[in-house]
């Protein structure tokens, strides 16, 4: 992913997808089916989510390897370290180098399911994200182009959030980026304002750590009114008033208009962090949620964003407004 971000132009934008792997075998039929689609509207990567606690090892393993292998796409392995057995993280680095997969997001991972909160694991091995990093760096060296998780609204796991502020992650993410991050990816957030004012926290800390690291927000495409509502409470998104607005102009149960809403509210998010940030992001991930014609949609609107113009047609297919995941 790095090499890759060097070989743009100076200020030149680019964005990648993130996919989760599917349950079922027709689902995984389904998303393989859309990754061809969706390869074509040229992300410079994608990623592919871990189960926590190493619930989908082999679902994703093999995902992202049809994502190298077979369709050429530079893609990059969420892994978390805690939860899970030590040689879970061996076997999928040892198969990840095997296949050709050249970038991991390094991560703590999220409590188990059913747990409400994350408890420290018994092993002091791996007890954050930065444990896995150095442990990345100590057994491969640079084989591997490393991201790291950063919250602009700070981090939250639910237990307090009135105490969410970035600045208490900060010492944290300094830690985790000096151990060999190689760039920094954002949790989704519709706040613009905060995100701005994240990343200028970040290029003006006085360690200079992120200077140059490419930080690259996180954001959730809009599909229907419940599943925003619902992922931007999961992931303790402020929601800020101008947004509610424009989604409360339409009714929440028309799909269609809601999705054309949420196209507009990325667009202008998007335009505002390149030109606000003076292009120094100039790299955006869509949270795709295995849909795409939200994706595709954005992608056809904006002016920062674009894909080759052959591919408006999968933004403008009607069969695909009641795209399922
Ligand atoms: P860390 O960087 O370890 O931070 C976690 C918390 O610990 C923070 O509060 C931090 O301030 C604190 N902390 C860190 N280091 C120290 C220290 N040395 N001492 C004391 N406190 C410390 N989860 C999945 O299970 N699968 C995924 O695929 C996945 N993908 C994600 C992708 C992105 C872009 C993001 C933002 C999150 C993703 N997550 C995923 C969720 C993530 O695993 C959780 O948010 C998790 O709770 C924290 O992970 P982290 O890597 O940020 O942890």
């Amino acid at each position: 992913i790095n090499e890759r971000i060097a070989a743009l132009g100076p200020d030149e934008p680019f964005f990648s997808f993130e996919f989760f792997p599917p349950k079922t075998d027709s689902g995984v039929q389904n998303l393989i089916a859309r990754l061809h689609r969706m390869a074509q509207l040229n992300p410079l990567f994608v990623n592919i989510t871990w189960g926590a606690g190493g619930s989908t090892v082999s679902k994703s393993l093999d995902l992202a390897t049809l994502c190298t292998a077979e369709l050429g796409l530079t893609t990059c392995l969420h892994l978390t370290c805690t939860n899970m057995e030590k040689n879970i993280i061996d076997e999928t680095l040892s198969k990840a180098k095997q296949h050709g997969i050249r970038n991991i997001l390094a991560l703590r991972g999220d409590p188990p399911r059913g747990e409400e909160y994350w408890t420290p694991p018994e092993s002091q091995e791996f007890m954050y994200a930065v444990d896995l990093v150095r442990y990345i760096r100590q057994e491969y060296g640079d084989y591997f182009c490393i991201g790291v998780a950063a919250y602009p609204e700070g981090y939250a796991d639910g237990s307090n959030p009135e105490a969410q502020d970035p600045k208490i992650d900060l010492p944290y993410l300094i830690e985790k980026t000096v151990a060999g991050a190689d760039f920094i990816m954002t949790q989704l957030f519709f706040d613009t304002d905060k995100f701005i004012a994240f990343e200028k926290m970040l290029r003006e800390h006085e360690s200079g750590v992120f200077r140059s690291i490419p930080i690259i927000p996180g954001l959730l495409p809009i599909n229907t009114y419940q599943s925003f509502i619902r992922t931007a409470k999961l992931s303790h998104a402020h929601l800020p008033d101008r947004v509610l607005e424009k989604l409360d102009a339409v009714p929440s149960t028309d799909d269609e208009q809601v999705k054309q809403v949420g196209v507009d509210i990325l667009v202008e998010m998007i335009d505002r962090i390149y030109n606000e940030t003076c292009h120094r992001v100039r790299g955006f991930h869509f949270y795709t949620l295995n849909l795409e014609r939200s994706v595709a949609l954005i992608l056809d609107k904006s002016n920062v964003v674009k894909t080759p113009l052959r591919l408006k047609l999968v933004a403008q297919n009607k069969e695909q407004k009641t795209e399922k995941p």
